[in-house]
């Protein structure tokens, strides 16, 4: 299957061919390049790099900001993000068939058990409890749930008491690090 541009599909101006290093790459720590520029929430000039080895498309736009004008910018994020609901439905149907198909199975006598890192809204965390009857939870640092509040956590001590998981997911999660995933493996 040929590799599919991304930068026309997610409404990036088009840029010339040069082509132009970025930084480390945040999953994989290798060179990335640019792609294209957006302008974000009216005020952000945010840059695209991808990863010349794993493809992650990535910014580093994010990258210096503080804890706490990071939850005021996640909730303008839901205001202005128009695709969110369809990518959790996206999420959601991908695990319900790999549930069906018996690739997600959890251990005996028990309710599979997952954790979504990076919950977000918890709409994840709440279809798999009500939808597929999981014991699912969710840990977010920035966002404020809507769905699933009790139990969505923002400690990690509160998600270890619930570990461990036989799923773990992480949606839209590794392009938002600081730092590469070996900086992060410990944490996670
Ligand atoms: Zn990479």
């Amino acid at each position: 299957m040929p590799k599919m541009d991304v930068g026309p599909l997610l409404g990036g101006p088009e840029e010339s061919m040069t082509q132009r290093s970025g930084p480390a790459c945040k999953l994989c720590g290798k060179q990335t390049q640019y792609r294209f520029s957006n302008l974000l929430l009216g005020t952000i000039e945010a840059a695209y790099f991808k990863c010349e080895s794993c493809d992650l498309l990535q910014s580093d736009h994010l990258d210096h900001v503080n804890s706490e004008d990071m939850s005021g910018l996640y909730a303008k994020g839901e205001i202005h993000d128009t695709g969110a609901a369809w990518r959790q439905i996206c999420i959601c149907t991908r695990l319900e068939q790999l549930t069906k198909l018996g690739v997600i199975r959890g251990m005996a006598k028990r309710p599979i058990r997952a954790l979504d890192f990076g919950a977000g809204s918890g709409f994840c965390v709440s279809f798999m409890r009500h939808r597929l009857q999981w014991e699912a939870y969710g840990f977010d640092l920035f966002s404020d749930p809507t769905f699933a509040k009790n139990n969505i956590f923002n400690s990690w001590s509160d998600v270890q008491a619930r570990a461990p998981f036989d799923v773990i997911i992480a949606s839209e999660v590794f392009e938002h690090f600081s730092r590469t995933l070996d900086g992060n493996r410990k944490a996670i």
